[in-house]
């Protein structure tokens, strides 16, 4: 049996670095959260933040805007939030409203204040490997990775999933750290093919069950990004990853759980991503 990659671990060593980085600063960074109306699971998350950044040391708040609200406000308020010398860093929570553009909202954001590396200008920074931070779950499924292959140097790296926030970055992430990456999504032609080539195996599809323990090459190690809700005979809903979590296990030398792996390193980058930002708009006043 694989060892499993603990993210409760990681990111308690993430949380005592940014709490001393933090000490280091001579003002505590505020993170300021912006919601749309109220959706369940944002509204869960924005909590877990609060709580997490005031551990940290670092100020919070959610500014919630009523559902009703059109998307000109919200880009006004992100660029109030923007014009704030108060104000370090920025996270718009997701969904918005159907009618939306998120890219055009993402990009309300100024990259100083981007906490999350999700606008335009973010990503182009990161693709140039000119970027202070990179998007929260990206960061965090690279680092549970090097928590089992520090050096991922020539290393096939299989990612399946292309979209802006975790597939893209992260694909651009292992390209520095000099992996050779495959790129897979819904109209890869044979994903278990592409799978069984590599030594590792990044799963951020949102299907749960995806990757089966026959795509796996024995000896590879697999994150899985993945958070689907499913249902239980009994009616009961249990949170489950990309990956057939208890068949791989048993193929690969290291795996991350879910829950308990990537999502517990991600809100965790977050609070590490806060300070960078604050620490990076200090140095350009100094
Ligand atoms: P998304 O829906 O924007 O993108 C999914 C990608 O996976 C697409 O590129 C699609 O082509 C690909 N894909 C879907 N089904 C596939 C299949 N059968 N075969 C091959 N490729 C397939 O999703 P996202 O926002 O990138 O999130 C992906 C997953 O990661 C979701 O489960 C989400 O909940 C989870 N997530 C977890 C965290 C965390 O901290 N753990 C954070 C963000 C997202």
């Amino acid at each position: 049996m694989g060892d499993i990659i603990d993210g409760k671990a990681l990111a308690e060593r993430i949380f005592t670095d940014v709490k001393l980085e933090v000490a280091k600063l001579a003002t505590a960074p505020r993170l300021v959260a912006v919601a749309v109306g109220d959706d369940k699971a944002s509204a869960a998350y924005t909590k877990r933040q609060a709580k997490l950044a005031q551990s940290c040391g670092i100020l919070y708040r959610l500014d919630n805007l009523p559902s009703e609200a059109p998307e000109s406000a919200l880009r006004a308020h992100l660029e109030t939030l923007n014009r704030d010398p108060g104000v370090s860093a920025v996270i718009l929570q997701t969904p918005l409203p159907r009618s939306f553009d998120l890219v055009r909202c993402r990009d309300a954001i100024a990259l100083g204040k981007d906490v999350e590396g999700v606008t335009t200008l973010a990503a182009g920074r990161l693709a140039m490997q000119k970027a202070v931070i990179a998007p929260c779950t990206a960061e965090a499924a690279l680092h549970c990775l090097r928590a089992a292959i520090p050096d991922l140097r020539g290393l096939e790296v299989a990612v399946v999933g292309r979209s802006d926030i975790v597939g893209k970055p992260l694909a651009l992430l292992l390209i520095h750290e000099s992996a050779t990456v495959t790129v897979c999504h819904r109209q890869t032609r044979d994903l278990a093919e592409v799978l069984r080539r590599a030594d590792a195996i990044i799963a951020a599809a949102g299907s749960a069950g995806l990757v089966r323990a026959e795509m796996v090459k024995a000896g590879a190690v697999v994150v899985d990004v993945g958070t689907n809700a499913v249902t239980a005979p009994d009616g009961s809903t249990k949170l489950v990853g990309d990956v057939d979590f208890e068949a791989v296990k048993e193929r690969a030398r290291a795996i991350t759980p879910v829950p308990g792996g990537v999502g517990q390193v991600t809100v965790a980058m977050l609070m590490r991503n806060a300070v960078r930002l604050a620490r990076a708009a200090a140095e350009t006043c100094t």
